[in-house]
């Protein structure tokens, strides 16, 4: 068999990105997507440089259209997705008093429905061929909440339910769902923090240390693989124990 397709979105960057090159690495063939990433010369240079049979394709998981047109397309070129792994997310902090109800609604149609949208696409197949890996990223913050995040914090909840329904739903047919839980991770997201939050962040992590994408990546890779064939259903913690 050639080898299994995976296709990860929110790949430009970050966490999502230090999961494709892992996957790359891993001899997956691999399928990047983000809102701008064709042509992505960084990115293509980076590739070339694995040796590593991958693609990407231009996806804004907000939009149905999108995804719909973007999964087809991918389908047609590559028969089929073996593993999808829904990354993509954004945060709009702010206060529930006086939070916008745009902002609301941007968090939980990209990180929410987006997820659900893309599951929808691929679910037929990994039906068909009896096999298939879905991985949600969730977060610390769906696990135990957090002030100024109320948005964020249902958009990850959800993933968290979701993840557990939709692994009792196609279990039978050989397909496992699972969610990755990172704690505080270094990349654009956390950037922005001030340097007080970031700190007070940091006192909470029994490991005394930011984590980096790739330990990220490295959780997704064994939920990805054979390795992890009895696993369904599960919120996997990679957070330095801040949360337990
Ligand atoms: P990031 O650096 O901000 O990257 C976000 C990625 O999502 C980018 O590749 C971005 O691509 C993509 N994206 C955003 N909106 C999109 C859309 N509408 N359609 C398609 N792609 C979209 O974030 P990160 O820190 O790597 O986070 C990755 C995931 O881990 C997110 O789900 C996040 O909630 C979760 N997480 C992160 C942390 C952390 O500490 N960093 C902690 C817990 C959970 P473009 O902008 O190029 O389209």
């Amino acid at each position: 068999m050639s080898n299994r397709v995976a296709f990860v979105t929110g790949a430009s960057r970050g966490i999502g990105h230090a999961i494709a090159l892992n996957l790359c690495q891993a001899n997956y063939d691999v399928v990047l997507a983000a809102t701008k990433i064709e042509g992505n010369e960084q990115i293509a240079e980076e590739l070339r440089a694995l040796g590593a049979t991958a693609s990407t394709v231009n996806l804004d998981v907000s939009s149905a259209e999108s995804v719909k047109e973007t999964f087809a397309k991918v389908l047609k070129d590559k028969t089929r997705i073996d593993i999808l792994v829904n990354n993509a997310g954004i945060t709009r902090d702010g206060l529930a008093m006086r939070m916008k109800a745009a902002d609301w609604d941007a968090v939980l149609n990209i990180n929410l429905n987006g997820t659900f949208r893309c599951i929808q696409q691929v679910l037929p197949g990994m039906l068909r061929n009896r096999w298939g890996r879905i991985i949600n990223l969730t977060s610390v913050v769906g696990q135990a909440g957090a002030a100024g995040q109320a948005n964020y914090a249902a958009s990850k909840g959800g993933i968290i339910s979701m993840t557990k329904a939709l692994a009792q739903e196609v279990g039978s047919r050989g397909i496992t769902v699972n969610a990755v839980a990172p704690g505080y991770i270094l990349t654009d997201m956390t950037a922005v923090l001030p340097e007080e939050i970031k700190a007070r962040i940091l006192a909470q992590v029994p490991l005394g240390r930011i984590g980096q994408p790739d330990d990220i990546a490295h959780a997704v890779k064994f939920l990805a693989s054979e390795d992890a064939s009895y696993i369904t259903g599960h919120i996997l913690s990679v957070n330095g124990g801040m949360y337990m």
